[in-house]
């Protein structure tokens, strides 16, 4: 069996592989795919809004928020969130905790000057986040942005938002469905789907209805949320098989007892995971325990010179994409709400196994 750790494209639950399989030449006995029809026929119509239903069930999304099924991945968001949300204002406070929300700072510069507040710090020499607490936030921004969960880095802050009425976006691109949020305390929320949700070439956003309709001229129509919004996400032909799947990957994580039930599961997964790295002196994780992410876990063998030989016999044993980003070098294990305990125990099981023959 094979278990991928993949921080996306990532690994989808194989019960919603097995069903999409099924029903790939022959959905609903129509005698066709569900990609080969219209986004407006009646049929897809009902898969966009049962997709759309269960993932507000899920996140508890009250009704004053819109969703929008978006192209374009996160890094559209990087543009289309200045560009939707600064109206007249000249800035906006931007968190950066790590790469991806240094790479969305670097998309707003084109559009306004951000106040950026590093948030990268160190705690005995471990690297660690800020708290929010200490965020000095300016007065005449449009909104503050930030990354809870650094995909990268291996960062997260676990403290949700509290700064009275600013609007708050915050990129979930790796985090979304893995625990319970306060919707209501964000603005905007964005993630790529490819993660934690299905494939590639989707990305969902929730926007406070009151944020519609201030977007800059300039923006492209097709990034609009108010036009978005006004169209259904049909504004022109949206990526139907992502949108199809994901609502199968809705309806399984409802089935599974939902984002509390993945919370238990996810939180049982890194401890598993952390417990075995901090255990040995072989490997070693360099985050501050308080910032540590629980979908995206990198590590480090004290011994560089043995990591060819553990991401090769890894792959042997079935454990696939365990390479660390080319900008960090490592390892890193992402395990998301599809990786199941089983997967993370093998893992375990064969880093054990590596250190006892190498170390
Ligand atoms: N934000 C985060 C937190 C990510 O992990 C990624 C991709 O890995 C991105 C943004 C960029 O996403 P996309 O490739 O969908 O544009």
């Amino acid at each position: 069996q094979v278990f991928n750790f993949s921080s996306g494209p990532a690994m989808l639950p194989v019960e919603v592989l097995r069903r999409a399989e099924q029903e790939l030449r022959n959905w609903q006995g129509s005698g066709t795919s569900v990609m080969e029809i219209s986004h407006r026929s009646k049929e897809f119509t009902q898969v966009a809004q049962d997709a759309e239903k269960d993932f507000r069930d899920l996140l508890k999304i009250p009704d004053n928020y819109k969703v929008l099924f978006c192209h374009g991945g996160a890094r559209a968001q990087f543009a289309a969130v200045p560009l939707n949300l600064l109206g007249e204002h000249a800035t906006a406070d931007y968190i950066d905790g790590g790469y991806w929300a240094h790479s969305a700072i670097k998309e707003a510069f084109k559009y306004c000057t951000p106040n950026v507040i590093d948030a990268k710090t160190t705690v005995d020499g471990l690297r660690a986040n800020t708290p929010m607490s200490s965020w000095a936030l300016s007065d005449d921004a449009a909104y503050v942005h930030y990354c809870p969960n650094e995909t990268i880095d291996g960062l997260a802050i676990h403290e949700e938002p509290d700064f009275g009425d600013k609007v708050v976006v915050a990129d979930l691109s790796s985090t979304i469905l893995s625990h319970p949020i306060d919707v209501s305390r964000y603005g905007v929320i964005y993630a790529g789907a490819q993660k934690n949700i299905g494939p590639a070439g989707l990305t969902l956003v929730v926007v406070r209805e009151d944020l519609l309709g201030r977007a800059r001229k300039v923006l492209p129509s097709i990034l609009d949320y108010q036009v978005l919004s006004d169209n259904d996400s049909m504004f022109n032909t949206p990526p139907t098989f992502a949108w199809y799947l994901s609502g199968l990957v809705f309806k399984w994580l409802k089935e599974q007892g939902g984002v509390s039930e993945m919370d238990k599961r996810n939180q049982a997964k890194a401890d598993l995971l952390y417990g075995t790295i901090d255990n040995s002196a072989f490997y070693r994780n360099d985050v501050a325990t308080g910032n540590r992410s629980r979908m995206n876990v990198p590590f480090l063998l004290a011994d560089a010179s043995l990591d060819d030989l553990f991401i090769e016999e890894s792959l042997a044993a079935g454990l696939h994409a365990l390479k660390g980003h080319r900008a960090v070098g490592g390892m890193r294990a992402s395990i998301y709400n599809a990786m199941p305990l089983e997967g993370v125990q093998a893992l375990t099981d064969f880093m054990q196994d590596f250190e006892r023959r190498h170390g």
